[in-house]
């Protein structure tokens, strides 16, 4: 995991900080992606007034191609993920909101920077062995292991390295299922600045989320996913008040009467619930679980996870909607944020290009 060198837990980034994050553009956004990333980007960049810090937020519609194969899915999907970064509230004025595939240059970087980096060190990542669908002691020298995965899910925290890289990024928010690629991410830019005798890439720091992962309803042994084939499983900003309600009275709770408290490890569902009500309160769970000492029974605790969530997404899915019925204005936004982009990663590749000898 982390050592403290290397997370930042404070909101208050030093001046001339970049800040940076992309979101997968395969769905619409649940309440893990909400409470655990975007909601989080827009507090953390509209609390911000130090005008030197920019924040660069957008699609990985280029790490999308790992899993989306239709054309008509991936565009509708590309614009449904603009939809609600700026439902969400982040603001197109204050941040650079953009698809990573309308900046060459990530390619273009991933290209060094896959010169830089072993095969040993991505055989270490997690996260392709559970997209291969492979056992997680399985490694990419093994016949069959090879044979069902692709090599863009293999290489693909060198792409992500290059998103963070490319425009020198000092923080990068993200949830802690991406904890182990920030930590290549920086093994990288350190293999980078130490082959060219620079010192050109910043080290950047992740920036954890306040509020854990968020957990299945139905199973919380494992996280919220918009791939879970239980739907019951999982709330989409754009849910209705109605199938909000229906989804939390469902929701895997205990056998244990009385009062809630929070214990992962015994009452995982209950625990579950505690932490949305703590993200959707920005309060920690310690003040949530005190807030809470009303609620006598799980029936009381899920009227009142149903009510936040409702309260919380409803204005949500109504701009949602708009935006959607709007692609011309979605597409207004990422032009803007595209040109904003290049604007600063074009000279930094060139810079790149100068330091390898390309240029
Ligand atoms: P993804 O949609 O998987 O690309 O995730 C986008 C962002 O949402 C990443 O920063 C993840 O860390 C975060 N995220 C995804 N699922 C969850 C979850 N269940 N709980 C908390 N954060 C999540």
């Amino acid at each position: 995991m982390f050592t403290t060198a290397t997370v930042t837990e404070t909101k208050k980034f030093p001046s001339g900080s970049t800040v940076f994050s992309l979101i997968q553009p395969t769905g619409k956004i649940h309440l893990g992606n909400y409470l655990g990333a975007v909601s989080n980007w827009k507090d953390i960049s509209q609390a911000d007034e130090d005008p030197s810090t920019r924040y660069i937020f957008g699609t990985a519609d280029l790490h999308a191609l790992t899993s989306v194969k239709d054309q008509q899915v991936l565009k509708n999907a590309r614009h449904e993920a603009i939809a609600s970064l700026l439902a969400t509230g982040i603001s197109p004025e204050r941040c650079i909101i953009y698809h990573q595939s309308s900046v060459p240059e990530h390619a273009q970087l991933s290209w060094v920077l896959t010169c830089l980096t072993s095969m040993g060190a991505l055989n270490r990542m997690t996260q392709w062995k559970s997209k291969s669908k492979v056992d997680e002691m399985s490694s990419i020298s093994d016949l069959e292991t090879m044979g069902k995965t692709k090599a863009g899910v293999f290489t693909y925290p060198i792409l992500q390295s290059a998103d963070v890289l490319i425009y020198k990024s000092t923080h990068v928010p993200v949830g802690e299922d991406q904890a182990q690629h920030l930590e290549l991410t920086r093994t990288i830019a350190q293999a980078f600045n130490s082959t060219y005798k620079t010192d050109f890439f910043p080290i950047p720091k992740s920036v954890l989320t306040p509020t854990k992962k968020i957990l299945s309803l139905k199973n919380p042994s494992k996280k919220m996913s918009k791939s879970d084939a239980d739907q019951n499983s999982c709330i989409y900003i754009t849910e209705t008040p109605d199938s909000i309600a229906k989804k939390i009275r469902k929701a895997a709770t205990d056998s244990i009467q009385g009062k809630v408290y929070f214990d992962p490890e015994n009452r995982p569902g209950v625990s579950n619930l505690i932490n949305i009500v703590s993200g959707l309160s920005r309060k920690s769970i310690d003040e949530t679980v005190k807030d809470l000492d009303w609620v006598k029974d799980h029936k009381q605790l899920k009227d009142h996870v149903t009510e936040m969530i409702v309260e919380e997404f409803k204005p949500k899915r109504h701009i949602f909607d708009d935006l959607m019925s709007d692609v011309a204005y979605l597409e207004q936004v990422t032009n803007k944020g595209r040109e904003k982009a290049k604007a600063i990663a074009g000279p930094n590749m060139k810079e790149i290009e100068r330091l390898i000898g390309l240029d």
